[in-house]
């Protein structure tokens, strides 16, 4: 399939729709400049942790090393002046013209939101989110960045964890059960910047039952075969041309 006359093949099936669902992985964020940590230029590798990266990030040693858990989180997976790329703007436009009916995404920097999308789902939660464990108090992201050593909350002193979701830890089933709805319903699926290699995003393509199924990622993802059109470019450059 030539890339050039694919674009604007999709384009046409994209004016027509309004029933777009998009799916995005953490390469939705790399070109943010947050980088993706499983892959292999991924921050991880640069650094010198005692633990892997993803005991760092399990249930486990958050109960367990909770205050090098919150030192490891704030440094690396918070990236507080990361703004909205091409990716996220172009899909905040196309739910504006009501063509699009969800953002379900792996990534929990809130950059869609930061871009005008209304309806996310956030597969892994929220840096933006985080709550008191004892009395579930809510508390921002500047409070859990300019707090010392374990954030304590100020009503009952409960540690402040983010609502995100670690290593060991389940899913929200709620959000899973919508996105499983919104992908069941869909006649255009876009999936960005993800290998399909990992739960649940794999799991959630299988439920696609229209057409084209639309992937986008700079390498082979699990799906390729069974993808209508498939991008090797930027997730940002490809949207903007679509929309
Ligand atoms: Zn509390």
């Amino acid at each position: 399939m030539k890339e050039d006359n694919s674009i604007d093949i999709l384009k046409k099936q994209i004016e027509k729709c309004n029933n777009i669902v998009f799916l995005g992985g953490a390469g939705v964020s790399t070109e943010s400049n947050i980088p993706d940590f499983r892959s292999s230029d991924g921050l991880y590798k640069k650094k010198n942790y005692p633990y892997s990266p993803e005991y760092m990030l399990s249930h486990t040693f958050f109960v367990n090393h909770t205050e090098e858990f919150f030192e490891f989180y704030k440094n690396n997976l918070v990236y507080k002046d990361a703004k909205p790329n091409k990716a996220h703007i172009a899909l905040s436009g196309l739910e504006k013209m009501g063509k699009l009916k969800a953002v379900i995404t792996q990534n929990i920097d809130g950059l869609h939101q930061m871009a005008g999308t209304k309806n996310v789902l956030e597969l892994h939660g929220s840096i933006h989110r985080n709550y008191c464990m004892n009395c579930n108090k809510y508390y921002s992201l500047e409070f859990i960045l300019e707090s010392q050593g374990i954030p304590r909350c100020e009503r009952c002193g409960g540690i402040v964890r983010p609502d995100v979701v670690l290593y060991e830890e389940m899913l929200d089933t709620s959000i899973l059960e919508r996105s499983i709805q919104y992908i069941s319903n869909a006649k255009i699926l876009i999936v960005g910047g993800t290998s399909l290699n990992v739960y649940p995003a794999a799991g959630l393509i299988s439920y696609f039952r229209g057409y084209p199924l639309v992937l986008i990622n700079k390498e082979k993802t699990a799906f390729d075969n069974r993808a209508d059109f498939i991008f090797r470019e930027k997730i940002g450059e490809v949207l903007s041309k679509l929309i």
